[in-house]
């Protein structure tokens, strides 16, 4: 039977991890009694340098009951690099982790569905909220203006999922590869490939607690997302040399007729002419420049350049 571990980055959550453990000890207490999962399952909670009583409440919790653990970060470090920290703690020890948030606005009830997935032979699982009512009409704009965004410059992005997902462990060492430190984990697992699936679910309001991610820390999530994965603004500012060069030839054909009809104040010609010019060839050279930082900066991140995932071995 398949260990599965839960893994929950915590950053001052004393308002609901009492109720949080009580439910997830509920709902492994059950998967274990149908056989779904093995005994040796674990709830783990991250504490990202909280400043509250979160650490002190999880080494209690962890004294209490035997299946739940804790890992404390040095410092806060934000959601993606907790949830990291967790899942790169723990894949040596399950045969598969679910990531999800402390204030269970993702229905737990799906764990069922991740779990049975993952034996049909799924490697990642994917939560997908159905519906986004509960959200404010703000957040859902938002979210849906970034999702559009992010396939317009061409990243591969599971539409309204957050970072509630099952991996196994073949799927863990493949995202240990990913050195890189703007981490966009939801950029980054649908790279790795395997076979995966989905799983819908209703997500809740947050029982307890306020949202600790406030709008400014949306925003630069959403630039790292961006910055993280298309080096496409770039070239953007290379074509807009290209463009603005090639105006600039008509510019400089208007503004000789315009001097040939003797329109025009002395001087205005050359002005003009060479504003439109020079304008383009600098945004073009920095375009090209720009191309190499692109390149640099893949190289840099050193992805890994395959993953295997089978190997038939004829021998
Ligand atoms: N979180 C974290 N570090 C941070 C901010 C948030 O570990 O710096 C955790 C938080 O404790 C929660 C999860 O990330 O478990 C999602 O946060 P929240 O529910 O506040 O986000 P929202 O649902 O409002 O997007
Ligand atoms: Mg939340």
């Amino acid at each position: 039977m398949s260990i599965v571990y839960l893994i929950i980055p915590c950053y001052n959550e004393e308002e609901v991890l009492p109720e949080t453990s009580k439910r997830l000890l509920e709902k492994i207490g059950s998967l274990i009694k149908e056989g779904l999962i093995s005994s040796k399952s674990r709830i783990v909670f991250v504490n990202d340098g909280s400043k509250d009583k979160t650490w002190e409440m999880i080494t209690q919790l962890s004294k209490e009951h035997d299946e739940i653990s804790g890992i404390k970060l040095a410092h806060n470090r934000g959601h993606q690099n907790a949830l990291l920290a967790g899942l790169m703690t723990v894949r040596e020890h399950c045969d598969c982790a679910i990531s999800l948030d402390a204030d269970l606005q993702d229905d737990i009830n799906a764990i069922d569905e991740f779990v049975k997935k993952y034996h049909e032979g799924c490697d990642v699982v994917y939560g997908v909220r159905n519906s986004r009512e509960k959200d404010s009409f703000f957040k859902r704009s938002t979210a849906l203006g970034f999702y559009k965004l992010m396939k317009v410059l061409g990243v591969e992005c599971v539409y309204n999922h957050a970072d509630y997902r099952l991996m196994s462990k073949r799927a863990l060492d493949a995202l240990s590869e990913y050195k890189e430190v703007n981490l966009f984990l939801r950029g980054i697992v649908p790279l790795i490939g395997f076979r995966s699936d989905y799983v819908y679910y209703y997500r809740n309001e947050r029982f307890a607690g306020e949202s600790k991610y406030p709008f400014k820390k949306m925003l630069a999530f959403a630039l790292e997302g961006i910055t993280s994965f298309s080096v496409k603004p770039l070239r953007i500012i290379s074509t807009l040399g290209v463009v603005i060069s090639m105006l600039s030839v008509l510019g400089l054909l208007y503004a000789i007729i315009s001097k040939l009809f003797g329109s025009t104040v002395p001087g205005w010609t050359a002005i003009v002419a060479s504003i439109w010019l020079l304008g383009g060839i600098q945004l073009f050279c920095l375009g090209v420049c720009g191309e190499y930082i692109g390149k640099i900066y893949s190289e840099i991140k050193g992805r890994p350049r395959f993953l295997i995932e089978t190997f038939l071995n004829k021998e």
